[in-house]
């Protein structure tokens, strides 16, 4: 089932849950704008070469529409509107004054220099710029994109508009991002965990974990899982897997992952089809967005494994980009202990609604966190007067 269908579907489940009036439900459903652009850049060679570029704005009843901008080759229009959906929802969850955005453009960011991916980034920007902003749109990393391409996005916009660091998050420190937004989705994946251990009467200390992914949230949350006390003993990447029943080294791997881009060759036990079988989790954490399809959740349901949902788990990077919007609008930076200390009330607090609403309608932890998305979302809109 394709992310589109995927994410619709457990929205369309939670709708029914909450006995949305049909109406509201199909204009929740179908995105505020779809944004679709040609951006044509010379290579450094001197040849042309073009891509397409995508911003879905889905939903802002609640506030500016917010989400990640993602540089990755299998970025198609399905994909950003599913991503698109989904930020509406977590924005909700976290309870932060947003809705839900997401962009991308289908380029293979490792085959592109830096000064071509500054061109395509600019070209973009100049393509989009009228349509985000300070109170409309607010991009962010996402996959493939960093501090840097926010800092790109930031410059091309003030061109058009003054200087406005609020328009983007995720920015480097030096031009007013936040202190702890680098580590926050890692970080809100570590606090989401903790809550749901304790509700078993367990902590991190003394647990096992394998980590899918080694990127930024990947690399951030095993290097705090491990500060924790917690024990990484398997994670893969696109370009590989290692393993280790003592613990994985993650400084070493992390230093070994920058410099042959990506985890292939350091050592340690390889994960195969032969050793797969023997990773049995009890709990899933979905750090990234969409790792799951609603056919994996049954099967995984009906062997007992519990998951917590990427719109609750992986809610503390854009919760971070809501501090640093603040911090940018307020013209004050908070110090990192505050991030941390405010990341892990949000967190918490998430956890516990979603619990709530798991109690109240009777469902798992996905459906809880839908239902508490979607009808903070449902709420708005209608205050707001949907039916005009
Ligand atoms: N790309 C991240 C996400 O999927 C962060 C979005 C943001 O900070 O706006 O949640």
């Amino acid at each position: 089932m394709n992310a589109l269908a995927a994410t619709s579907r457990n929205f369309k489940q939670a709708a029914k849950l909450l006995g949305l009036d049909s109406k509201l439900e199909k204009s929740l459903l179908i995105p505020f704008r779809e944004i679709k652009v040609e951006c044509t850049i010379p290579k450094d060679d001197g040849t042309l070469a073009s891509y397409v570029g995508f911003r879905v704005q889905h939903d802002n009843a609640r506030g500016p529409m917010k989400g990640g901008i993602r540089y990755h080759h299998e970025v198609d229009p399905d994909e950003v509107n599913a991503l698109a959906q989904l930020m509406t929802w977590k924005t909700a969850v976290a309870n932060i004054p947003y809705g839900g955005a997401k962009g991308g453009i289908g380029c293979s960011p490792g085959d592109l220099s830096i000064s071509e991916l500054e061109r395509l980034t600019r070209v973009f920007t100049q393509k989009i710029h009228d349509l985000i902003g300070i109170h409309t749109d607010v991009p962010a990393p996402d996959m493939g994109t960093n501090a840097q391409t926010m800092a790109w996005i930031l410059d091309e916009y003030s061109k058009f508009h003054g200087y406005s660091p609020a328009v983007v998050t995720g920015k480097p420190v030096d031009l007013g991002g936040s202190l702890g937004r680098d580590a926050a989705t890692g970080r809100g994946v570590l606090f989401a965990t903790e809550a749901l251990l304790a509700e078993h009467g367990k902590g991190i200390a003394g647990q096992r974990f394998v980590i899918q992914g080694f990127g930024n949230v990947g690399s951030w949350a095993a290097q705090l899982i491990t500060e924790a006390g917690g024990k990484v003993i398997a994670i893969s990447d696109v370009t590989g897997a290692v393993k280790n029943s003592n613990g994985i080294d993650i400084a070493k791997l992390m230093k070994h992952s920058a410099e042959n881009r990506g985890i292939k060759g350091f050592d340690g036990g390889v994960i195969n089809k032969d050793n797969a079988d023997g990773i049995k989790a009890k709990y899933i954490i979905e750090a990234a967005n969409h790792p799951t399809d609603p056919e994996a959740d049954e099967i995984l349901a009906k062997k007992g494994v519990l998951i917590l949902p990427d719109i609750l788990a992986n809610s503390g990077g854009v919760t971070v980009s809501y501090f640093e919007w603040v911090q940018n609008i307020q013209g004050f930076m908070w110090d990192e202990e505050k991030v941390n200390r405010e990341l892990k009330t949000y967190m918490t607090r998430a956890f516990r609604d979603t619990k709530e609403m798991c109690r109240s309608h009777h469902c798992d932890l996905r459906m809880g966190a839908f239902t508490l998305g979607v009808n903070r979302v449902a709420r708005a809109t209608v205050l707001r007067g949907w039916e005009a």
